[in-house]
């Protein structure tokens, strides 16, 4: 007997048909997908009031736990950068760590840490503090600005690339 598609997707996402890993995986998937949703709502309301609350606070460090707490400090400490290529205009955004600096992609939602890395090989949805640090920093207007020149950017970008491979 031959199943259709939909048949075969029904039976594939009825539960009774996922084993355990993956009903883990796509809870933790559906968790981390909400936490994330979360955090762009609270960054609308950080960019529309201004500021960030003690409610933002809170909500954020439960939430995020230490990885609000670091992305907080990395924003308080003014590890944010954006770097402004002229005269294209591109922009990249640079989180300054302990050990190096990680280039980070706010729209693809992506980090060259090693802990962004290590969950997105394990096929996870993940935010890292840097990423967080990034969203709550552009919201807050709280960043440094850098100008460079469009020449420099190719050899900018290697040098931040160069990751765990
Ligand atoms: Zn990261």
């Amino acid at each position: 007997m031959v199943l259709s598609y939909p048949t075969l997707a029904r039976l594939y996402y009825s539960t009774k048909y996922i084993y355990p890993e993956e009903m883990i995986f796509l809870k933790d998937m559906k968790e981390e997908t909400s936490k994330i949703d979360a955090l762009k709502k609270i960054c609308e309301e950080i960019k529309a009031l201004g500021k960030i609350t003690d409610e933002h606070l809170a909500a954020l460090t439960a939430l995020f736990g230490s990885r609000f707490l670091r992305a907080w400090k990395a924003v308080k400490d003014g590890m944010v950068k954006k770097y402004v290529f002229r005269p294209s205009g591109r922009v990249v955004w640079i989180v300054v760590g302990r050990e190096r600096d990680y280039l980070v992609m706010p729209e693809a939602m992506f980090c060259t840490c090693d802990d962004f890395y290590y969950h997105v090989m394990g096929r996870k949805a993940y935010i890292c503090y840097h990423l967080i640090g990034q969203k709550i920093a552009e919201a807050l207007g709280q960043y440094d600005e850098i100008e460079e020149t469009d020449d420099i950017y190719d050899f900018l970008i290697n040098e931040w690339k160069e990751i765990t491979a």
